[in-house]
């Protein structure tokens, strides 16, 4: 088979079942490998699913540049697309991300601007600058991936249908972290219109509202987290889309113990949010043990990206993890 663009290979994941955890809970657990995608993450079906959509409304037109404001995996989604089909690229970022996606992003073309890490409410934060920077320079074009939700299309087109004929129908729960909300609101869309029953759980990291806002209406955020692209302080349009029956909080360490474990006993290379989502499938079996229940999660992206950080043994020293396996 012939495959004409990076484009058109962006999606269609496998679903892996993670045999440890299976085997552990008497459940089947699955993680669909978003790693695989061209630009290495889950972000590739928002940046593809946003910037066709915005082709097609005519925002964006040959000659224009893209801009966006990202932890990095979304910026390296878009980066790809556009240097395939001729448009310019400006990414603004934290500064205090993973080097891997830096180095990846320049390797791309695009023009990086980086800020200090601060609060939404703070006109500095690179959600701000990105939106001004675009309205500042001519011919720009906004990916805005927190509110458009070309981000929740992609995912309620494709990801969600991926997985339900993936599990044939069968799946009986499925978890997710939150950046935008996309993943989460267009799976969780997709599957509560196909099976009302199905059990949909967001997981949060320490350091985000979302878990707060979901238990007592009030957006409030305790502790911190070495986790990259998810975790957010408001209400975005597509986290509104998500239907969800549960919210749970995995503590950096559990995460790390999980990331660990999935390298030595799975052979599976991810990343920290990836890692968290996997914890609380682990958990959510554990809650059903034995009773083979059919449970989804994502594997946002590799731990590759995140070798400066995982895999060195100062950093963790700093932070005060310890990389050892779940049990
Ligand atoms: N994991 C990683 C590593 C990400 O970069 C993101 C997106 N920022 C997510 C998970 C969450 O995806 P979504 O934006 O669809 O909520």
């Amino acid at each position: 088979m012939l495959i004409g663009s990076v484009a058109n290979v962006i999606g269609d994941t496998p679903l892996i079942k993670i045999e440890s955890l299976s085997k552990k809970t008497g459940c089947e657990i699955y993680g669909k490998a978003e790693f695989l995608n061209p630009g290495g993450s889950v972000k590739d079906r928002a940046a593809l699913g946003i910037i066709e959509a915005a082709e097609k409304s005519g925002q964006l037109k040959p000659g224009f540049t893209i801009i966006e404001g990202t932890a990095g995996n979304t910026g390296i989604g878009l980066a790809t697309i556009a240097a395939q089909k001729g448009y310019r690229c400006v990414i603004v970022m934290p500064n205090n991300q993973a080097s891997e996606k830096y180095v990846t992003l320049n390797a791309l073309g695009v023009e990086l601007i980086t800020v200090d890490p601060c609060p939404f409410a703070n006109e500095k934060h690179f959600y701000h600058t990105a939106h001004r920077v675009s309205l500042e320079r001519e011919n720009m074009f906004w990916a805005n991936q927190f509110e458009n939700l070309a981000n929740f299309e992609a995912h309620y087109q494709n990801t969600g249908p991926e997985i339900w004929k993936q599990t044939e129908g069968q799946i009986d729960a499925f978890i997710s972290a939150v950046g935008t909300g996309g993943t989460l609101g267009g799976v969780s869309k997709y599957l509560k219109e196909k099976k009302p029953n199905v059990h949909i759980r967001l997981v949060d990291p320490y350091g985000s509202g979302l878990y707060s806002y979901f238990k007592t209406g009030l957006m409030v955020s305790t502790g911190t987290s070495i986790t990259e692209g998810i975790g957010i302080m408001r209400l975005t349009a597509n986290f509104k889309k998500a239907i969800i029956d549960e919210a749970v909080q995995v503590h950096d360490q559990e995460m790390i113990s999980m990331l660990y474990h999935l390298a030595k006993f799975d052979g599976l290379l991810v990343g920290p949010s990836a890692a968290l989502n996997v914890y609380a499938a682990y958990q959510y079996a554990l809650e059903n043990k034995n009773k083979g229940l059919k449970i989804v999660t994502v594997l946002c992206d590799s731990a590759l990206r995140y070798q400066s950080k995982l895999f060195n043994p100062a950093f963790l020293k700093e932070k005060s993890l310890h990389p050892e396996s779940i049990y």
